[in-house]
């Protein structure tokens, strides 16, 4: 029996995630990415790639910590290895503040990142605005780098990587037995996914390699996330916003309110500006699905709409998403064996 082949759409974060995911849980398919854009030109590439999750309304709680959990769990092994400085995963300490204090002041996530407690008052100093703040270590992906060795990782399990925009998931029925949609914000034309919608993001990356803490403000507009090489400055969230040109004005607020938090980032060099699209929507869509024409159907498995927090979530969902492909192998003809993988 061939093995079963599976396509996974998308070659961000989520794609090369999944994509690794279902090598491991199924060693005997064969995986091929099919992606319009691969790393440098994703959306992934844009992110600051911080481990502090954002929430997502329509998802159980203990279902985002467990994707949060599982997600910090491998990427602090990553952290912890020899490969760290090449897959750009690194800790990286420091604070959250408030202007005023949050009704609720433990976060769900809190016992996952490590040494989470609220700020001294000497810390607070720091901030005469905030009047209140959490401090805690957690892990920074750096994008770029990340995506790359993900990308090696694949190609070392066997996994094909071709350049290829997809108009209509069942244009590969023919082709795999399983496809897997993980084109983030490309799903809302790709499948017609309306509860999908873009958050416009801008940040800038900059040289100041003297700040090696991170800083974010409560209300998620400012924020400093130091990463290996350069530090990400944010940001902005504009809902339904489809625009991927810089805007100068932008730019300047952006620095403003970061320099009001760290001012010695006046001082700071080579201003990059990048504009992203959160592909998001009230939960994660992460289910099977059955497309089906003239009596020939196509398993599907849905993988997007990880809105702000993709880097956060990523393994857990590529898991969840892995299991669901085994599902699928295991419904199709003569799948006694596989339904072991
Ligand atoms: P993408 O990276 O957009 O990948 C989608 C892939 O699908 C691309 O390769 C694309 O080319 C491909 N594709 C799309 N349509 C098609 C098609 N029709 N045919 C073939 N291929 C297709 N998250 C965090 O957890 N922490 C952070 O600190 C963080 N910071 C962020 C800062 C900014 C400014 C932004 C914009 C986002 C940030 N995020 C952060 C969110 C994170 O970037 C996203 O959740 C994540 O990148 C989504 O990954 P993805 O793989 O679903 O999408």
């Amino acid at each position: 029996m061939a093995a079963p082949k599976v396509a996974v759409v998308g070659a961000g974060v989520i794609g090369l995630s999944t994509a690794l995911c279902i090598t491991e849980t199924c060693p005997s398919c064969s995986v091929t990415v099919l992606s319009d854009q691969f790393s440098p030109n994703t959306t992934s590439d844009v992110a600051a790639g911080m481990l502090i999750p954002h929430t997502y309304p329509g998802t159980p709680i203990h279902v985002q910590k467990q994707w949060f959990k599982e997600t910090f769990t491998f990427l602090f092994a990553i952290s912890n290895s020899p490969e760290a400085s090449e897959a750009g995963i690194h800790l990286v300490s420091g604070w959250q503040v408030f202007k005023n204090t949050p009704k609720k002041e433990l976060p769900f996530w809190s016992d996952v990142v490590l040494g989470f407690r609220p700020m001294s008052e000497g810390e607070l100093q720091k901030f005469p605005e905030h009047r209140f703040g959490q401090a805690f270590t957690t892990l920074k992906c750096d994008c770029p780098p990340y995506l790359l060795w993900l990308e090696k990782r694949l190609k070392a399990a066997g996994v094909q990587m071709h350049t290829r925009k997809v108009t209509d998931l069942w244009d590969l029925h023919s082709e795999y037995n399983v496809v897997v949609n993980c084109a983030g914000i490309g799903a809302h034309q790709l499948v017609g996914d309306e509860k999908l919608f873009p958050v416009r993001g801008q940040v800038l990356k900059v040289h100041a390699p003297w700040v090696k803490n991170f800083i974010r403000d409560g209300d998620g507009l400012a924020y400093i996330y130091p990463g290996i090489h350069r530090v990400t400055l944010g940001g902005t969230r504009e809902k339904g916003s489809w625009s991927l040109s810089p805007d100068p004005g932008t730019t300047k607020d952006i620095f403003d309110r970061c320099c009001s938090l760290e001012p010695s980032l006046r001082g700071a060099q080579d201003i990059k500006v990048k504009v992203g699209l959160r592909p998001s929507r009230h939960c994660v869509r992460l289910q099977r699905e059955v497309l089906s024409r003239g009596g020939v159907k196509l398993l599907v498995v849905h993988n997007y709409g990880h809105g702000a927090g993709g880097f956060s979530v990523q393994r857990g969902t590529a898991k969840e998403a892995a299991r669901l492909v085994g599902e699928c192998i295991a419904t199709l003809p003569g799948s006694s064996s596989r339904a072991k993988l």
